[in-house]
């Protein structure tokens, strides 16, 4: 048996008081105990007001993400052993990105919003097949990992760009469009990526990799939004500042081995954002961020040869 200490965040809007944590200590616990398992105990035997949201306890349903220790995690999947081998205090808060109802418990109208705002529904083309509509068996297989999601949120919650940007449709409904837009029996494809590339779509994700990171059930978000900017510029949508940027940036490896960060934001964005962000430029070569624009300053690559070699030979498996 195992004891277990847990700083929980609590939040009553009925009652005219700032947000707190409370600590508990657990005891009697199994050793393959979960924090979703702790959570309930203190529930039935510690504190009846502690509220939080949880359903199939199999990391199926996707009811309890929590953040725990600052990371969004399915409480019922996160054992306490492994987080807090010597009784380390737990630190449990719930999701972030989402309005707190009570305690534990957000709200998930984001979430949902986000969804609707995709079209996550496939719009066929046509009459119907006489029989059923046929999809290669290797592109299902690949559909898999966004089908795997089961809107637990918790990709939402530490999504880094919806922290400072809530016009950002978030990772859970960007994979589920790739799902959508990745199938071939969805025939807006184009109209589906010209919605996609709007502000706040798939090219406004920085790519930090907390999505992935999270995600109970391998969807890797961020992969999905990676493959619906692929699918973009292959459709023609290259009029963006994202797409110019991923073009430019590609140019300019292949041609000399490196990035040129002189030119790359001027191609991207157009001379009046570079000029408007002079001063930021200046500030980040005064910290060593990027290189200072003169000549000499920027490393010359030597194997040149090589790095095309590579760039052709990804470019024709693409
Ligand atoms: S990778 Fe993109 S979508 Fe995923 S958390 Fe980061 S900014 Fe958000
Ligand atoms: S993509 Fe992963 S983290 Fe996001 S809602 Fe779906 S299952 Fe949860």
């Amino acid at each position: 048996m195992i004891q277990a200490k847990l700083k929980v965040y609590r939040y009553d809007p009925q009652k005219d008081q700032e947000s707190h944590y409370d600590t508990y200590t657990v005891d009697n616990l199994p050793d393959f105990a979960t924090v979703l398992d702790a959570l309930i105990k203190i529930r039935e035997e510690i504190d009846g007001t502690l509220t939080l949201r949880c359903s199939c306890r199999s990391a199926v349903c996707g009811s309890c993400a929590f953040r725990v220790n600052g990371h969004a995690k399915l409480g019922c999947k996160t054992k306490l052993s492994a987080l807090a081998p010597d009784g380390e205090e737990i630190c449990v808060d719930p999701m972030g990105n989402m309005e707190v109802i009570k305690d534990l418990v957000t709200s998930m109208d984001t979430f949902w919003d986000k969804l609707r705002q995709v079209k996550p529904w496939i719009e066929t083309d046509g009459e119907p097949p006489e029989r059923e509509y046929k999809v290669p068996h290797s592109k299902m297989v690949e559909l898999q990992q966004p089908m795997n999601c089961i809107m637990c949120g918790a990709c939402v919650s530490d999504c880094t760009v919806l922290e400072v940007d809530e016009n950002f449709l978030a990772p859970a409904a960007l994979a589920k469009a790739y799902r959508v837009v990745g199938d071939p029996r969805h025939a807006p494809t184009k109209e589906s990526l010209i919605n996609l590339s709007q502000e706040g779509g798939i090219w406004d994700c920085t790519r930090c990799l907390e999505c992935v990171q999270v995600c109970p059930k391998d969807v890797a978000p961020m992969d999905q939004i990676i493959k619906l900017r692929e699918l973009a510029i292959k459709e023609g949508l290259t009029g963006n500042v994202g797409a110019k940027h991923v073009i430019h940036f590609t140019k300019s490896v292949s041609h000399s081995g490196t990035i040129d960060e002189r030119t790359l934001p001027i191609k991207a964005a157009g001379l009046g954002w570079a000029i408007k962000n002079t001063g930021t430029a200046i500030k980040a070569i005064l910290k060593g961020k990027i290189k200072p624009p003169f000549p000499g300053t920027h490393p010359s690559v030597t194997e040149v040869k090589d790095i095309r070699r590579i760039h052709m030979e990804l470019e024709e498996k693409s």
